[in-house]
């Protein structure tokens, strides 16, 4: 099965550009609304870094979803789509001044801190401006995401968070501090994860780590646990709609929340990913002396997670009903990484075919690039 595209209006768009099908997506924001307002505390906010256009995020903001910001320029984006800083949370190991003191102006729901430097300089922008910044420590919980090395974030290695061991020491430290309040805690082990045992993981070690903390007697009010659910690239048109519900579960069965805590999720992938197709023109079929290239007008600088993570996209040549032959699909790029995917079987390809690369939704468009002085895609929704 392919997936179903309006081909008819692809023909009138230059390619390669981005196609984002609104109704998954406001399908997409309502699977996860039910799941969120069964539990009471429980809130979402969508990490703007997966795709920040402007339409998408407007719908997003529309479902009633906060924003997990990891700069001021996002900040910047959810400000423009209409969030309010009281949904706003913010988290990066490097903000820099001009960014924490738009975060204080907005009034952001929370700054999620990764050290005692960092901690120690908002604490003095925030006096600057008579003001009191709330924050959460982003703890490092030293779980293994089982997904690519490259966005595993909660180990013990990688450069996020603070160590668990410093934890009650640096809260203490806060507490002497007059112009920030801890509010919570903050945690965000990796993306891609489908092994809900990672995130069983994850609930297991805050649980430990807030029994310390009643040792301690300090209490947080919002537990924050970040995001990392993974998709189906593999079968976009059968499970457009990841599996929210065992996502969802598996915190309220394994996490145990203290009375009146509230619970903060920062799904972007889960939300955004299979709604997206970068669309793409083939330009010519070469016969190489082993194989076949389609060779089309996209490249690693309009979707790079193929080359920077040998991700598997699923490919449709959406305008093509001929028998199925198989080929690399192959950008423009003077790279030997500029490739989408290897011997993989689509119908019979000519130059003018329209491919669309699916499950592109999420890190497509937002980290496209100008390597080669290429032009940014377009995206456009299937509401425009
Ligand atoms: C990237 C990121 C997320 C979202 O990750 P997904 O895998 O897209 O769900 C959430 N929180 C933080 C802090 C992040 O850096």
């Amino acid at each position: 099965m392919k997936g179903k595209f309006p081909v008819e209006r692809f023909q009138t768009l230059r390619t390669p550009f981005y196609y984002y099908d609104t109704e998954l997506l406001r399908q997409t924001l309502k699977a996860i609304n039910d799941e969120i307002s069964r539990h009471e505390g429980w809130h979402m906010h969508y990490a703007v870094k997966a795709n920040a256009n402007p339409k998408v995020l407007q719908i997003i903001r529309q479902a009633g979803l906060g924003a997990d910001c990891v700069s001021g320029g996002e900040i910047e984006a959810c400000t423009r789509a209409g969030f309010p800083g009281s949904k706003m949370v913010y988290a990066g190991v490097g903000k820099s001044d001009w960014e924490i003191n738009l975060g204080l102006d907005r009034d952001i729901f929370c700054f999620n801190v990764e050290s005692i430097p960092e901690l120690e300089v908002i604490n003095e922008l925030a006096k600057a401006k008579g003001k009191v910044a709330r924050v959460a420590f982003r703890l490092n919980p030293n779980v293994g995401a089982h997904t690519h090395a490259n966005i595993t974030t909660g180990l013990a290695e990688n450069k996020f968070g603070i160590a668990m061991r410093d934890m009650v020491p640096v809260i203490e430290h806060a507490h002497q501090l007059s112009n920030v309040q801890v509010v919570g805690l903050h945690f965000h082990i990796g993306s891609q994860i489908l092994d809900m045992g990672d995130f069983q993981a994850l609930c297991n070690r805050i649980n430990e780590l807030q029994d310390e903390l009643e040792r301690h007697r300090i209490s947080v009010e919002h537990i924050n646990v970040g995001g990392g659910l993974g998709i189906d690239y593999s079968h976009p048109n059968r499970v457009p709609i990841p599996d929210f519900k065992a996502y969802f579960d598996t915190y309220a069965k394994k996490l145990r929340l203290r009375p009146g805590q509230t619970l903060h999720f920062e799904l972007g992938r889960a939300v955004v990913a299979q709604c997206g197709s970068l669309i793409t023109r083939t330009l010519y079929i070469k016969e190489g002396a082993v194989k076949k290239f389609a060779i089309v007008d996209a490249g690693f600088t309009d979707l790079i997670r193929p080359a920077l993570y040998q991700a598997y996209h699923k490919i449709e040549n959406i305008t093509s009903d001929e028998p199925i032959d198989t080929y690399d699909v192959v950008g423009p790029i003077c790279e030997s990484t500029d490739v989408f995917a290897k011997q993989i079987d689509l119908n019979g390809c000519r130059r003018g075919d329209l491919l669309a690369i699916r499950s592109a939704g999420a890190y497509g468009e937002i980290m496209a690039s100008q390597y080669n002085c290429r032009q940014l895609p377009v995206g456009y929704t299937s509401d425009d």
